[in-house]
């Protein structure tokens, strides 16, 4: 049978494909985005106690009240701003769920969608399902910030949206108010939506500082703001994360998600809440933690050929590679260097034109033992 594919350009995902390869091959894997150490003990306790405790059936839509009030103690704890727990937060099956909810709730064909790339694989999929056209900016490639003059020159009467992510996958680089103040500029007496991928909220490192798009009320007025567990928890794979948006907001994406998945899983749900009010050092001491594993990962890098600049958030480190090989794209070098025993994010996959520059992406959400280990096969390299 004939399948006219809604998505003829979508194949398996990077990630996917770089973590088999690393499996098959034996490798070290720096490539998907995912911790090798597990999380807290006293979290998986409260899984643990709820599990017994049977809830075991679907939480309520919008998410588990206890977690729902706990996001917006977090909120306020950092960002100063208290969103209302029973009309502006929505617990979602991570932020992967979360973004689809909020491009699907407000875009429809004919609409675009700006994004800056390069850019997370998963918005341009969800923009294209529903209709929309996917607008792709460069980031400045220098330092990967916004292009806030091309971006004052895409905005027109067919844009919808705005996609932002900060701190930024791949790059690591961090907004600053003044690229915030440039946005906002552009984007008042529009009625434009903003999408701020914010999933890496609490890890950004000494000289910057995440400023959340809910610190701005001109900016949080019309934003979709995005986070997930799965990066502060170190529980990837509990596919667990919110949006917080006002109540007009949420009710369109609430709509979308109650017939996405419903809810989100239940027992893991009241874990977490019990977790970030008994323990709200662990997200505090975030920034720390993945600082000394960034610090130690670059220190080492530093024998290597590789050149590079500290990243400045995320669990991200770009690295430049064409003193080694100025033969190979990025995806052929990426294979190439699990063959040689650690695995890798080709960084061009997040781009619609290809750059010029030759980067890689390494996770370093790892134990110290995995970095020095991968750290000493690629500085042989
Ligand atoms: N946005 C970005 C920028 C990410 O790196 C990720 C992580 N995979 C997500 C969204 C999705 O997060 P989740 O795993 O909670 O769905
Ligand atoms: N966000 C993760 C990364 O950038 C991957 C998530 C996924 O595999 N879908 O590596």
């Amino acid at each position: 049978m004939y399948i006219d594919s809604k998505l003829p350009n979508v194949g398996t995902t990077i990630f996917t494909r770089m973590s088999q390869l690393a499996a098959e091959k034996g490798a070290i894997n720096l490539s998907q985005g995912f911790p090798d150490f597990d999380c807290p003990d006293e979290l998986r306790e409260r899984v643990n106690f709820y599990l017994r405790q049977g809830l075991n059936q679907y939480a309520p839509m919008t998410g588990a009240p206890s977690l729902r009030q706990a996001i917006a103690g977090k909120v306020q704890r950092c960002y100063g701003v208290l969103p209302c727990a029973e009309t502006e937060i929505t617990v979602t099956s991570g932020a992967t769920e979360a973004i689809f909810a909020a491009i699907s709730a407000v875009v429809r064909p004919g609409d675009e969608v700006i994004v800056f790339d390069p850019a997370y694989d998963s918005y341009e999929p969800a923009v294209e399902l529903n209709g929309g056209t996917t607008v792709h900016l460069q980031l400045n490639s220098e330092d990967f910030s916004l292009p806030l003059e091309s971006l004052g020159r895409a905005i027109n009467d067919r844009t919808r949206m705005v996609i932002i992510n900060s701190p930024h996958n791949p790059s690591g680089a961090v907004l600053t108010q003044a690229e915030l103040d440039g946005l906002e500029a552009l984007l008042a007496g529009t009625d434009i939506l903003l999408l701020s991928d914010e999933v890496y909220e609490h890890i950004y490192f000494t000289g910057h500082q995440h400023h959340s798009v809910l610190t701005r009320s001109a900016l949080a007025a019309r934003s979709f703001v995005v986070s997930s567990f799965g990066k502060t928890l170190h529980t990837t794979g509990w596919k667990l994360g919110y949006c917080v948006a006002p109540a007009e907001l949420s009710k369109e994406l609430r709509k979308v998600h109650q017939y996405l998945t419903f809810s989100s899983v239940h027992p893991m749900q009241c874990a977490v809440a019990d977790y970030l009010q008994a323990q709200p050092e662990h997200y505090l001491q975030l920034p720390a933690f993945y600082e000394a594993k960034r610090d130690l990962f670059c220190s080492l890098m530093k024998q290597s050929r590789f050149t590079f600049t500290e990243t400045a958030g995320t669990y991200f480190q770009l690295m430049d590679y064409s003193a080694i090989d100025n033969q190979r794209d990025d995806v052929e070098f990426a294979d190439w260097l699990t063959e040689q025993g650690v695995a890798a994010i080709p960084v061009s996959v997040f781009y619609q034109q290809p750059p010029a520059q030759k980067l890689i992406r390494f996770c370093f959400a790892k134990e110290d033992n995995t970095l020095e280990k991968a750290a000493e096969i690629l500085c042989k390299i």
